[in-house]
């Protein structure tokens, strides 16, 4: 029978950047992603971990200075009832449904996912499409890291052992509209095949600008599609754009092959979902 770690339950930030600096320490919020993987099969257990689900400074959904602030410790259910998040980002509310089914919505965080940093983790694209900033502290202080520098290689992040993932800003820029998609084996309880973020603004007279086409499950971290990105600034919504920027996603993207989805069949359901949501915002 293997040991059971010793777990400190702090109610402060400070108690729990005590215990992170002391020595290695696994923290757990909602535990959909750690209690697998600490069985001892895959990795030793710890010896230590850090239950954040007292810590009050982690939870909340606010408005702040023209951005969206979650903290880390929101749950997916908190987000689907979430007004905040209805009314001024309604792509997170539609991808937090497409989690697991209700008992992991129940208690798996934005944190949690966040950290945990699996290529296929769904709410991973919205935060690039998106510019979110992911603020992480720690007793040598606080630090704010754009989502674009958070993840670095396969399941590793900018996230320092003696941090905690705090909040997550999501920049509200007037004008902006976001898109989700998620392609898995089922409608719940399913691992994304492929899943799609995409972003824009002014869909006016200057065209699309600032886009953002991010994807999950198709390569070892979860990544924006730049060269396709930059076909579509300042394009306008039409068949032609959208046939193009499929075109170049397919030769942008090199997926695996494993045993959820082939590489081929991640590149073409890639390109179908792009088509799809740029025909979806184009109209026609
Ligand atoms: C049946 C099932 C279905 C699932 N379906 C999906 C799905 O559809 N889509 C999807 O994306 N994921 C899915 N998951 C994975 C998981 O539910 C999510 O990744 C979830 O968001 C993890 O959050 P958590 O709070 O449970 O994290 P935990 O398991 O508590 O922690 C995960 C990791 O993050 C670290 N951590 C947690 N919070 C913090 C913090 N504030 N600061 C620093 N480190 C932290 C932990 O140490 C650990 O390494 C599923 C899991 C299961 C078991």
């Amino acid at each position: 029978m293997p040991a059971e770690p010793q777990i400190d339950v702090p109610r402060h930030l400070f108690e729990a950047y005590e215990r992170l600096a002391a020595g290695p320490t696994r923290p757990i919020a909602g535990g959909t992603d750690v209690m697998v993987a600490i069985t001892g099969e895959l990795a030793p257990i710890p010896e230590r971990m850090l239950d954040l689900s007292r810590i009050d400074a982690l939870r909340g959904i606010q408005l702040e200075a023209g951005s969206l602030v979650l903290g880390a410790r929101t749950t997916y259910t908190e987000i689907r009832r979430s007004a905040l998040c209805r009314e001024h980002l309604p792509v997170l509310v539609e991808a937090a449904a497409t989690i697991g089914a209700a008992q992991i919505q129940n208690r798996g965080t934005l944190g949690g996912n966040i950290a945990n940093a699996s290529p296929a983790g769904d709410m991973l694209p919205i935060l690039l499409a998106t510019d979110a900033a992911i603020l992480v502290g720690g007793q040598r202080g606080e630090r704010e890291i754009p989502a674009k520098d958070f993840f670095i290689a396969y399941r590793k992040t900018a996230l320092a052992p003696d941090e905690l993932i705090l909040h997550v800003r999501f920049p509200l820029p007037p004008g902006r509209e976001v898109r989700f998609r998620k392609v898995g084996t089922r409608r719940a309880q399913a691992i994304s095949k492929v899943v799609m973020a995409l972003a824009w603004e002014d869909f006016g007279s200057t065209g699309w600008q600032n886009v953002r086409v991010a994807l999950g499950s198709v390569a070892a971290t979860p990544i924006r599609a730049r060269k396709t990105e930059l076909i579509l600034e300042g394009a306008r919504p039409t068949p032609e754009a959208a046939d193009l920027a499929a075109e170049i996603l397919v030769r942008e993207l090199n997926p695996i092959d494993d045993v959820r989805s082939t590489a081929d069949y991640r590149r073409m359901v890639s390109a179908r979902i792009l088509h799809r949501l740029l025909r979806e915002a184009g109209g026609w």
